[in-house]
């Protein structure tokens, strides 16, 4: 409210990057960082002629790191920036980068502010074409940070179809819209699930997403199903648009990437 009432900061963009595709969920455990690291990879898969960035902005549970298989610190240029590691063709730059993956990050609010600062102005990205932000859940100080500070060409929602996370989800996108965030659409994630016997597809929370989307005025941009072959690629660091590139999983990532950019 605070922030609405003051009117919004100029927001300055990133140097080198032309579209900035912020992928927020209101709770945690969704499917979040599991759809922004296959949709940077699928957009890279889709136009392989343009460069892809994905920027974890999860200061606490970074979780880039271990999807994309990037572990390195980063290297600094001349001018102090830090350059981001590469796998997958898509460049990556994560607070995991920097701190042990052990340590806890035990930080107030203006520590993550000026960590999203360094993550958003300390980092020298080259030329990008897209650039996927991975934030944590929730509407919180980094949500805010990145509002204030960017010029955001969307938002896209990540949510399951559980009345409790479509709750949250209905907040974010409220929050997105006062602040003149435009909002890309919604990914239901974790959907349905396909028997791998009888490919009987059940869905297993309901449908409320779509009707959630539609009373906001946004698109269900995607489905995506529950599937034990996305758990077992992510926790591996292969995502699956590039460990099975034609599974029904992957043409799902890369029908949400032509949606989006
Ligand atoms: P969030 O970023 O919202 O906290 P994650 O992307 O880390 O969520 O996903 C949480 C867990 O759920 C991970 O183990 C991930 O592999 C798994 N997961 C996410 N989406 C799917 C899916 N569609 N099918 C199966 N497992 C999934």
């Amino acid at each position: 409210k605070e922030l609405m009432s003051r009117g919004l900061p100029k927001r300055k963009s990133i140097t080198g990057v032309n579209q900035i595709v912020v992928v927020a969920s209101g709770k945690g455990g969704v499917g979040k960082s599991t759809t922004a690291v296959n949709l940077a990879v699928a957009l890279k898969l889709l136009n392989p002629n343009k460069t892809v960035g994905l920027l974890d902005t999860d200061i606490f549970g970074p979780s880039i790191p271990l999807m994309m298989n990037v572990q390195e610190s980063p290297l600094l240029t001349k001018e102090n920036k830090m350059i981001p590691l590469v796998n997958y063709g898509v460049a990556c730059m994560s607070m995991g980068f920097l701190v042990d993956e052990k340590s806890p990050v035990v930080w107030r609010g203006l520590m993550v502010m000026s960590a999203i600062e360094k993550l958003l102005r300390q980092v020298d990205w080259g030329s990008l074409d897209y650039l996927i932000v991975d934030t944590p859940p929730g509407t919180g100080d980094t949500q805010l940070s990145l509002i204030q500070n960017i010029p955001i060409t969307g938002v896209l929602l990540v949510t399951t179809p559980q009345k409790a996370a479509l709750q949250v989800t209905q907040r974010g996108a409220v929050l997105f819209q006062k602040l003149e965030v435009p909002v890309i659409g919604i990914v239901e994630n974790m959907s349905h699930v396909v028997c791998p016997n009888c490919q009987h597809s059940s869905s297993l929370y309901g449908h409320g997403t779509k009707d959630l989307a539609s009373n906001l005025g946004i698109s269900l941009l995607q489905e995506i199903p529950l599937d034990p072959a996305i758990t077992k690629y992510t926790d591996s660091g292969k995502p699956v648009v590039i460990a099975e590139p034609d599974s029904v999983q992957a043409l799902a990532y890369k029908t949400l990437g032509r949606r989006v950019c």
